[in-house]
């Protein structure tokens, strides 16, 4: 028989967690509840974060914790049910921008994209903080601007509200600041009650795995995979998942508004545009179509690519932009502070791309404690792939930050995260392995 919530003290829930004992889909429920509600404290929530870290869920349990979550605030439902909508999510990386990519050109080919996306993660970048650095777009609609905007225009990105997943909203934040990220369960959880609140019927899994991942090894990677595709069957939701490598930093900027105009660079079919980032876009847009039942995976791809040239996805994301109050005209073009130089000659070697991220971290790209504003202008760019010949001298990065004395951090940052070597250096290719539900 179960026990009546009322009888349940936080700290014992904890406990049971610590001691790696199971906890009941009541007990899951109740302190997800409190937290949201205010009748669990942060710390004792944070507590159970740490103890989850550790001692991890069962998949019966992250499915319990998935449900509490999703069920902590509304659900869409769309008026014809008949329409597929899709969405995508990657775990998180450095430089990591393919959402406000794809989501115009699947949605420019006819295809529902109801999106909602996170802040900076630990040492990742998140997508609502990019969107936020073009002055007046707004991620905080409500459910009923959030459905008839999809309606209207075939996509839309918000972030978590009080409304819609508040549990994630609470959670995400003090995970970020407690250093419970890299769990499975906690990540199965946070995206998929994302996901499944947003009404969207399929789901492309970016998995990102590599030293700049919350996933370092394909291991790790495969387990969350696994993790994902589990619930998602539970749900009868369909679900493609891509590992992806994030062994270096993607395209050539990490921070919020150069990212932006990274990814007006690739919606224009511009030249200077990154090829990893513009492969990588389409590759995902193409599994979204596929899952949408647009066409076979390769029709799917030339359409994507089509949606580019054409100009109709760049149309697409100027239309997004000004539906949610974007003022893409306002977007700042912020210049370098500071230079990081090679000291010899040899070839480009990312030692620890994690570390990058909190080089933008320390920059004020992303956040030391949940409460702090971003500096949208901050960040890095990169001028060299890995294994690229360097010369004595060359610019590898270049440093966006609003004083000297932060660029003088990351001058010092920098220098732990690269070598020159002296012979080329390995890298993976861009995409590692795929998963669909249909080998389960
Ligand atoms: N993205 C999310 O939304 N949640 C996580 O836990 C990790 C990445």
């Amino acid at each position: 028989m179960s026990r009546a919530t009322s009888d349940f003290i936080p700290a014992q829930i904890v406990q049971k967690k610590r001691n790696n004992e199971i906890l009941s889909e009541q007990e899951i429920q109740f302190m997800v509840d409190g937290f949201v509600h205010g009748s669990v404290g942060e710390g004792s929530f944070a507590a159970l974060l740490m103890a989850i870290f550790f001692r991890g869920l069962n998949p019966d349990e992250t499915l319990s914790l998935t449900k509490a979550m999703l069920n902590s605030g509304e659900t869409i439902r769309w008026d014809n049910p008949k329409v597929f909508h899709v969405d995508k999510h990657s775990t998180g990386g450095i430089g990591d921008k393919t959402s406000m990519i794809l989501a115009p050109i699947v949605a420019s080919l006819g295809v529902k994209v109801p999106m909602m996306a996170g802040r900076g993660l630990g040492h990742t970048g998140g997508t609502l903080d990019k969107l936020e650095s073009i002055p007046g777009f707004n991620t905080q609609l409500n459910l009923n601007q959030f459905k008839s905007q999809i309606e209207k225009i075939g996509v839309a990105i918000i972030g978590q509200t009080p409304q819609i997943c508040p549990a994630d909203k609470k959670i995400y934040a003090l995970r970020d600041v407690t250093a419970t990220i890299e769990s499975i369960p906690l990540i199965t959880a946070s995206i998929l009650s994302k996901k499944f609140a947003e009404g969207a019927d399929g789901l492309v899994l970016d998995l990102k795995v590599g030293s700049g991942a919350f996933m370092k090894e394909l291991s790790q990677a495969r387990e969350l995979a696994d993790s994902m595709m589990r619930v998602c069957h539970l749900f009868h939701k369909k679900i493609t998942v891509l590992l992806t490598d994030m062994n270096q930093p993607m395209g050539r900027y990490a921070g919020n508004c150069l990212e932006i105009t990274e990814c007006i660079d690739v919606l224009k079919n511009s030249v200077t545009a990154p090829a990893d980032v513009r492969s990588l876009s389409l590759d995902l847009s193409a599994e979204m179509l596929l899952l949408a039942g647009f066409g076979d995976f390769k029709t799917s791809r030339a359409a994507a690519e089509k949606a580019i040239v054409s100009g109709q996805a760049y149309e697409k994301f100027a239309q997004l932009c000004a539906a949610q109050g974007g003022k893409l005209d306002k977007l700042p073009t912020p210049k370098p502070r500071a230079f990081f130089k090679a000291k010899t000659d040899g070839f480009m070697n990312y030692l620890n791309t994690e570390s990058l991220g909190w080089v933008g971290v320390a920059i004020g790209a992303g956040r030391k404690i949940n409460t702090e504003p971003v500096d949208f202008q901050a960040g890095l760019e990169f001028h060299k792939r890995q294994g690229d010949p360097v010369k004595k001298g060359d610019i590898l990065y270049s440093i966006f930050s609003k004083s000297d004395e932060l660029s003088e951090v990351a001058l010092q940052r920098l220098e732990q995260c690269t070598e020159i070597s002296l012979q080329t250096p390995t890298f993976s290719s861009l995409i590692l392995e795929r998963k669909s539900a249909s080998d389960q």
